[in-house]
């Protein structure tokens, strides 16, 4: 490769047929039971006004402040190349008053975001994820729901060695009170604390429970947890959930320093992770944001969702079968009058849902057997001038070894009452 090659960009991947297959057997697993749940489609657009994210995911998060794709354009717009999807979801069921149209909706989508992460292993800059929002309801079923969604998912597509994690981070009342509890414990060791923590302590301490830093997960052992802050209603609320998860056999962890720092999440969080796989272990990660599309300029709404990385689930499909869709008709063409009938008899073939190929290289008889044998096909038919001439082709049965004569105005038909 010359250094004129273009390349993709950093943490891009291109997906080639050998890995699409893959992904489609996902993709179809995945369309096929988010419907056994009730769930539709919806596909927004892949870049939105910044401000929708700004506020919808806030100012403060690292995907905010640091790895959004933004720009103004030739109109003095700001944009951004959606980092994730629940706002963007979020701003078209306020736009589009899905909320009057139905008092529950059940949104799915499988969507390319983007990040500008350090990329490696399992962590790139765009990737792709599936996820749900169920908008409309704020009560425990539909929470249980969402996981028991997400979970048969995974289980379906083969993942093994899954953890649910789960907390409630209560109203925003059980909040407000767990901030000030946080902080007051945080001040004696203010100064021990990373600086990145330090700029949380006032305007998110809540966030400060996210740090991979040894020294500061060893400070918040002692730190309160959320759960001494629930009100009643949280309290209600997180044990019917569990009950749920029990009445489903769905297997989880209690994790009381779960949290999501921003305002409009509320009540239930959740991860799913895989020991499949390595640093990056997480697969999806959920919870409910009753504060959202109010916060967005809509009508109070209780919503809960969750997002999956599909690179992740890929990755941790450690024996993922998908099959290559078999060509099943090879038509070996011979000479040059041969081409016209050659194209017209795949393109009946193929309207008539049988995959066909024919050779476009003008090889020789030889080497397009060989071709066909190679693609694994059942059948191939053979026109040359000979067949033109006697309007008959031949068949040949690549399972048998057999080949017969068949009338070249017969043959579609014939070709349909096979089984493949
Ligand atoms: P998040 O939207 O950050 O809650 O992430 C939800 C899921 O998306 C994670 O559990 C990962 O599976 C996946 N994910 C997040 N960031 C990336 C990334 N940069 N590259 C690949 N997958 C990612």
């Amino acid at each position: 490769m010359n250094n004129k090659t273009i390349r993709s960009i950093k943490g891009t991947q291109d997906i080639l047929p050998e890995e699409s297959i893959k992904w489609q057997s996902l993709e179809n697993e995945i369309r096929k039971i988010t419907s056994h749940y009730g769930y539709e489609e919806i596909r927004t657009p892949a870049f939105e006004q910044t401000k929708l994210f700004s506020r919808g995911v806030g100012e403060e998060t690292d995907i905010v402040s640091k790895e959004m794709y933004s720009w103004t354009d030739q109109g003095g717009e700001n944009l951004t190349l959606k980092p994730e999807l629940t706002a963007s979801v979020a701003r078209a069921y306020i736009q589009h008053n899905l909320g009057l149209v139905s008092p529950v909706n059940k949104l799915y989508y499988i969507d390319a975001l983007f990040r500008r992460e350090r990329p490696q292993k399992g962590r790139y800059r765009q990737f792709h994820q599936f996820g749900v929002e169920a908008f409309g309801s704020e009560h425990p079923e539909i929470d249980a729901e969402v996981i028991a969604l997400a979970i048969s998912i995974f289980y379906s597509v083969g993942l093994e060695e899954l953890q649910l994690n789960i907390n409630s981070i209560g109203s925003p009342e059980c909040r407000k009170n767990y901030r000030i509890a946080l902080q007051e414990f945080l001040k004696p060791h203010f100064s021990n604390l990373s600086e990145t923590s330090q700029k949380r302590f006032n305007n998110n301490p809540l966030r400060i429970l996210d740090t991979k830093a040894p020294h500061e997960i060893n400070i918040l052992n002692d730190a309160p947890i959320i759960s001494n802050y629930w009100t009643d209603e949280d309290e209600t609320h997180f044990k019917k959930v569990i009950e749920y998860l029990d009445i489903l056999e769905i297997k989880y962890q209690l994790m009381p320093r779960l949290v999501r720092g921003l305002d409009y999440y509320t009540r239930t969080t959740f991860e799913i992770t895989s020991s499949n796989l390595g640093a990056q272990d997480a697969i999806c990660g959920g919870g409910r944001y009753d504060g959202l599309v109010e916060m967005l300029g809509g009508k109070p709404t209780p919503g809960i969702g969750f997002a999956a990385g599909m690179e992740r689930l890929l990755l941790a499909m450690k024996n993922n079968q998908s099959k290559k869709n078999k060509v099943q008709i090879y038509i070996v063409g011979l000479g040059d009058n041969a081409r016209g009938t050659v194209i017209k008899l795949a393109e009946e073939l193929r309207q008539q849902n049988i995959a066909t190929e024919f050779d476009v290289l003008r090889r020789s008889l030889k080497a397009q057997l060989r071709e066909a044998n190679k693609m694994g096909v059942s059948y191939a038919i053979i026109i040359g001038d000979k067949e033109l001439e006697s309007n008959q082709l031949e068949l040949k049965n690549f399972s048998t070894g057999n080949q017969q004569k068949i009338e070249l105005n017969k043959i579609v038909e014939h070709m349909n009452s096979l089984s493949f």
